[in-house]
C-alpha cells in the first residue's frame, strides 16, 4: 500500500532504510510521496542549518566516522587498561581522557548528521524503492526489523540525545501489538551522574513508516511471519548462518555509550530456540550494553546486513 500524506509532514525517527513520519491526514494513493516528504525535509534543515550545508563537501562520511570513533574508543580502552594496571592514572592520562571523550561526543554528532544525510539522499534518489504503511499492530515487525539502531533525528526531551526503540518482552509467545513499544533515551544506560531516563510512548495514531519494498518479510503480515518462523527447518536455517557471524562487527547498530559498533555473541546457556541465542555486545571491555535478536524480523534484519539476504 502506498498512500499520500497530506498537510503537515514532520520526521519524527530515521533508521538505515527506514522511516517513521507523523501525518495529519492519510488520503491517497500516491508515489510521490517519498520524494516530496524527503525534499520537504531536507530543505527545512538547509534553511535552519546553512553552515553545515557549506561545508558539506568536506564532511567525512558516515562510515569513515566511525573509524574514528573506534580509534578514540581503543586510546580510551588503552588508558583504562593502564589506570587498572597501575591502581591510580596521573593526570595527564586524566586530561587526555577527559579530552578523548569529549571527541567522542562531538565525532558521534558528525556521525549522526552523515548518517541522516546519506539516508535521506538515498531516500529521495531511489524513491520508487520506498514504500509508507500506516503502522498497526499487525505491522509491528516493521519496527521490530530497524530496532537496535540508534534512532537518528529522535532526541530525548530531556536530555537532546538520540534515542532508541525498545519493546517490552512476551515471554508467553504472543504476538506483539503495537501498545509494546516505547522511545528510550540513550542515556539511561550511562553511569549514575550522567544518566537519563527519558522514554516516550510510542505514537500510535497518525504514523506512517517508510521502509524498502525489497525486504520480503515486511510484504507479510506479523502474524504471517511468526507462523513461518515457527517451522523447524526455518529456524534451523537462520540459526547456521547466523551462527557463521559470530564475534563479526554489525556496522548499523553502535553501543550508546561507547558509539562504537557492536558485535554479534551467542548466549553461552540457552533454550536452543532461536530467539533466545543470539546478542549484539559492545567490545569496550566491561561494558554491559547488548542488544536482543528476540524476533523473527530482528534475525532478518541481521542477516539481510551480512549476507544481503534475510530469512523468506
Ligand atoms: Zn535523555
Ligand atoms: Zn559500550
Amino acid at each position: 500500500m502506498l498512500v499520500l500524506f497530506s498537510k503537515c509532514m514532520i520526521l519524527e525517527a530515521l533508521f538505515t532504510g527506514a522511516a517513521i513520519f507523523c501525518v495529519e491526514a492519510v488520503r491517497t494513493f500516491a508515489s510521490e510521496f517519498v520524494t516530496e516528504v524527503v525534499y520537504r525535509w531536507k530543505n527545512s534543515r538547509t534553511k535552519a542549518k546553512p553552515d553545515a550545508q557549506q561545508n558539506s563537501f568536506n564532511v567525512k562520511t558516515a562510515q569513515a566516522t566511525v573509524q574514528d570513533l573506534e580509534t578514540i574508543d581503543a586510546e580510551i580502552v588503552e588508558l583504562e587498561r593502564k589506570a587498572r594496571r597501575d591502581g591510580s592514572s596521573s593526570r595527564a592520562d586524566q586530561d587526555r581522557q577527559q579530552e578523548l571523550e569529549q571527541q567522542r561526543a562531538e565525532k558521534f554528532k558528525q556521525y549522526e548528521a552523515a548518517k541522516s544525510e546519506e539516508i535521506l539522499s538515498e531516500q529521495a534518489e531511489n524513491a520508487e524503492n520506498y514504500i509508507a504503511s500506516v503502522l498497526s499492530s499487525d505491522r509491528v515487525h516493521v519496527l521490530q526489523y530497524h530496532m537496535g539502531q540508534v534512532v537518528l533525528e529522535k532526541k530525548c526531551s530531556a536530555c537532546q540525545r538520540p534515542m532508541i526503540l525498545q519493546s517490552r518482552q512476551r515471554l508467553d509467545g504472543s504476538l506483539y501489538r503495537l501498545e509494546d513499544f516505547f522511545w528510550s533515551c540513550t542515556g539511561y544506560f550511562n553511569p549514575a551522574h550522567l544518566q537519563c531516563r527519558g522514554t516516550q510512548p510510542f505514537r500510535k495514531q497518525d504514523s506512517a513508516f517508510l521502509h524498502k519494498t525489497n525486504v520480503l518479510e515486511l510484504t507479510v503480515s506479523n502474524a504471517d511471519l511468526s507462523s513461518i518462523f515457527e517451522s523447524r527447518s526455518v529456524q534451523n536455517a537462520v540459526v547456521e548462518r547466523v551462527k557463521s557471524h559470530v564475534k563479526e562487527k554489525d556496522q548499523e547498530i553502535m553501543c550508546s555509550i561507547h558509539h562504537v559498533p557492536m558485535t554479534l555473541r551467542e548466549r553461552r546457556e540457552h533454550s536452543g530456540a532461536a530467539l533466545d541465542m543470539f546478542f549484539l555486545g559492545c567490545p569496550h571491555p566491561g561494558c554491559q550494553q547488548t542488544v536482543k535478536l528476540k524476533s523473527a524480523a530482528q534475525l532478518a534484519a541481521y542477516l539481510q546486513r551480512k549476507e544481503g539476504r534475510g530469512i523468506l
